[in-house]
This record gives C-alpha cells, sequence and structure tokens, in this order.
C-alpha cells in the first residue's frame, strides 16, 4: 500500500477543496459520496424545466484562496455576481452564485477528481495501520493511509463511533450546533408581480425566499422561487410531512408578499444540518498518528468559504506529514 492513498467521505465544498489540493500535491484520493450529485449544501434540485437552489443562496469571499478560485470558476462560466432586487437591504459585499446553478460552483473543483457518487459510508475501521470503509451496499473499500470525513458535525460523531482515536471525537464536539431548515421550492407560471428579488425575515416563520430565476444564467422560464424556514420554526415542525411544511410557506411567502397567485409546482426538503450555530473554533481536527483528520463549515463559521477554508486547511496537515 502506498503512503499517499486517501479517501475523502463527503463531497460537498470542504471535501471537494481539500481532495482537489491533495491531488495536486500527487496524492490518490477517492472521494466517496452518498448522494448523486456532488456539492452537498451547495445544491440546485432540477424537477423538468424548473430548477432551483434549496441549499446556499449565494456566497461572499474574503479569504484571497477562495478569492482565486471564485475568480476561475468565474472566468470559466462556473460562476458569477448576483445583483437582487433588494430593496431596502444593504449588501456591503459582492454575491456570487454559482452558474447555471448554484452547484456550478463545484464543478471546476471536482473535474477529472475519482468521486464515487451514491455510496453512503456506514463504518470506518483502523485495521493494522491501515483504514477501510464500510458501506451502505455491504462493500468494503481500503486500505488508505489517510482517511478524511467531510460531513457534519453529527454525522462526523456517528461514523467515528468504532474506533478510538487520541481525539474523542464526541467529546472534542460536543459544543459544535448546527441548525435545520426547511426549505421550499415553488414555481409560478406567471411571472410574481413582487418588486423584490429577495426578502428576509430575523423574527417570522419564513426567514428567506428568493426569486432563483434572477440570477444570472438561470435557464428556468418559469417564476422559481426558494424559501427557508427560520430554524426556530424548522425544530419546532421537524416531523411535519414535506407537502404540509411546502403548502405552509407558500402560504405564508404569498401573505408577505400580498398576493394568492396558485402555484405551478410546490416541494420541500429539510435540510437536518443546515446552518452552523455554534463552530469548533479551529480550521480542522488532524490526528497525525492515525493519519485522520476532519473537515467542515462547522470547524468554522455558517458560511461556505467556511467549508473551503476548513478542506483547505485540513490538505495542508496532510501535506505537512514527513
Ligand atoms: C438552507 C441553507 C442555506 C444556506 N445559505 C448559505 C448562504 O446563503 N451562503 C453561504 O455561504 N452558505 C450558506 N449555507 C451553508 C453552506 O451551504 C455550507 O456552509 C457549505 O455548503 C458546507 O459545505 P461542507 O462541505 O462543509 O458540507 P456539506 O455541503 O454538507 O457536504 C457534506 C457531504 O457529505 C456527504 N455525506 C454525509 N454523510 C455521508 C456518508 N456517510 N457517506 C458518504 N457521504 C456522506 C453529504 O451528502 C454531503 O454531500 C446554507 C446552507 C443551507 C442548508
Amino acid at each position: 500500500m502506498t503512503e499517499r492513498t486517501v479517501a475523502i467521505v463527503g463531497a460537498g465544498l470542504a471535501g471537494l477543496a481539500c481532495a482537489r489540493a491533495l491531488v495536486g500535491a500527487q496524492y490518490s484520493v477517492t472521494v466517496l459520496e452518498k448522494s448523486r450529485g456532488l456539492g452537498g449544501r451547495i445544491a440546485t434540485r432540477r424537477v423538468g424545466g424548473l430548477a432551483f437552489d434549496h441549499g446556499a443562496q449565494y456566497f461572499v469571499v474574503r479569504d484571497p484562496g477562495f478569492r482565486d478560485y471564485i475568480d476561475l470558476a468565474s472566468a470559466t462560466g462556473y460562476a458569477a455576481t448576483w445583483l437582487p432586487a433588494a430593496p431596502g437591504m444593504s449588501r456591503r459585499e459582492p454575491w456570487h452564485v454559482g452558474v447555471p446553478g448554484m452547484s456550478g460552483i463545484v464543478k471546476p473543483l471536482a473535474a477529472g477528481l475519482d468521486v464515487k457518487r451514491g455510496l453512503k459510508v456506514l463504518k470506518c475501521e483502523w485495521r493494522d495501520g491501515e483504514w477501510y470503509l464500510k458501506t451502505e451496499s455491504g462493500d468494503e473499500l481500503g486500505p488508505f493511509a489517510v482517511l478524511l470525513l467531510a460531513v457534519p458535525a453529527p454525522q462526523a460523531v456517528e461514523l467515528t463511533r468504532d474506533f478510538t482515536s487520541a481525539l474523542d471525537v464526541e467529546i472534542l464536539l460536543r459544543n459544535v450546533r448546527m441548525a435545520p431548515c426547511w426549505a421550499a421550492m415553488v414555481a409560478y407560471a406567471d411571472r410574481l408581480d413582487v418588486h423584490a428579488d429577495v426578502l428576509t425575515d430575523q423574527e417570522g416563520m419564513l426567514a428567506w425566499a428568493a426569486r432563483d430565476v434572477g440570477k444570472p444564467g438561470r435557464l428556468s422560464t418559469q417564476d422559481c422561487w426558494v424559501l427557508h424556514a427560520s430554524s426556530e420554526w424548522t425544530r419546532e415542525h421537524i416531523d411535519d410531512p414535506p407537502a404540509t411544511v411546502a403548502e405552509a410557506l407558500v402560504a405564508e411567502f404569498g401573505k408577505r408578499m400580498g398576493f394568492e397567485a396558485r402555484a405551478k409546482y410546490h416541494a420541500a426538503h429539510l435540510w437536518r444540518y443546515a446552518r452552523v450555530e455554534q463552530p469548533l473554533g479551529a480550521p480542522c481536527v488532524w490526528d497525525a498518528k492515525l493519519r485522520f483528520g476532519l473537515c467542515g463549515d462547522w470547524c468554522l463559521d455558517a458560511r461556505a468559504e467556511a467549508a473551503w477554508s476548513s478542506g483547505t486547511s485540513l490538505a495542508q496537515q496532510v501535506l505537512a506529514v514527513p
């Protein structure tokens, strides 16, 4: 076995940024992702001719390394600046979005990587100094010299139950808190007669609404909107059926915007670990003895850029191994 084989669980921005940095340094990297799509919470759901960015809405860019990446993505047509009509809202920094959907932003990162999609990892085992992964389909993958988990903190705790690291992951991540979010996707056949592309509210049940087709490079001809419930409302309604949640959010949206248009399509998706409420406060977690690490937005902040920074930091830890 070569010392340079790495398994990364999770093809969100953190996992892909980490993988890209390691592949650039001649590591042999396998990324395992349970979903069919890439990007994790940076997601675009396509239904017929409709498309919805039902996870992350836009990025702000502060880290010079992330800026270089967004510049590259913009130059190759995978990102653009969004200037929504948002009366009364102040934007101190430019808002960047993926093109033609938010998930477009990870395309340049993922190009050429070995990503095994639709493979859910259930168990990680450390045997004789090497890593093995058991998947939901009953397969075992490995051996790998290095194991990196790029999944939300509660899922990382689950995946580390079966081995003992010098870092007790459960204790280490005890104070990390992530909030859930119900997202509704709604399309109207005719463009709504509203003058805002974005609605925010810190108090009510509807925390955010955005006109997806108002973003640059969108292909849908229907008026597609994404609605996000507040964390409080989501927690109270976490076990409700998706159809009931979609109807409640769409009705609230109509009430807030002052119209009674009939939606042509609506659906809801629960993000169980959506937004970081309390981060770890360190860029990543690394156990040099086991060659095992953790990364994700939850290390640093509730923003996509934090995922990129965390994944990049973890790659630096791996590269520093003599
Ligand atoms: C509703 C919502 C709105 C948001 N709005 C914004 C915003 O406007 N601006 C902003 O900057 N950020 C926003 N965010 C946050 C942003 O999306 C995240 O910070 C970022 O995408 C996190 O990336 P990540 O790689 O750390 O995690 P994730 O994107 O969660 O990636 C983890 C990946 O691991 C996979 N995975 C998990 N368990 C397993 C397993 N056992 N086996 C295999 N694969 C597994 C998952 O499928 C996923 O693809 C929002 C998030 C949500 C949900």
